[in-house]
């Protein structure tokens, strides 16, 4: 096995991969899909799942435990908030699931989701909406290849299934 095809830092990645929660729901998946491509070493994907992946052939298939901890962190209740309607724009639908930016006075932008409407308040949630599950990964190693060098100055992949712009 040439040292091209496994993975290494600075590699380009296509994986199939399944998202499976401890439940047994299913919440994300590449089936049908093209493979999704990442840049290995560049945090493109959860840490833990990366770790789990370095070294690999292409064609191998494993599956990584990601706990709570090494993925999304645990759900944390101050994240969650209720904020009045009036703070959003009249015309934005809100729905329960919905992802919004909101930006402190300090100008730090961090992604929220919200969890609950009512006519006068927004329960808002600052935890990821996978925050405090641990995340069972099933991967196929589907193709290694070099990174282009607009791809390492971009520290991402472009292409089918990467960044198209
Ligand atoms: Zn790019």
């Amino acid at each position: 096995m040439s040292e091209n095809s496994i993975v290494a830092d600075g590699k380009i990645i296509a994986i199939h991969f399944s998202l499976t929660l401890d439940s047994g729901e299913t919440v994300d998946s590449s089936a049908g899909r093209d493979p999704l491509l990442y840049l290995h070493g560049n945090g493109n994907i959860v840490g833990g799942l990366e770790a789990g992946l370095a070294g690999l052939a292409v064609g191998a298939k494993t599956k990584v435990k990601v706990t709570a901890k090494e993925g999304y962190g645990p759900h944390q209740e101050e994240g969650v908030q209720e904020v009045p309607r009036e703070a959003f724009p009249d015309d934005v639908e809100l729905e329960p699931g919905m992802q919004f930016q909101t930006q402190d006075e300090a100008g730090n932008v961090a992604a929220a989701w919200v969890k609950e409407v009512s006519d006068t308040q927004v329960t808002v949630d600052f935890n990821h909406p996978l925050a405090g599950q641990n995340l069972n990964f099933e991967v196929e190693i589907v193709e290694v290849r070099d990174a282009t060098a607009e791809e390492t100055e971009h520290g991402h992949p472009h292409g089918v299934g990467g960044h198209e712009h």
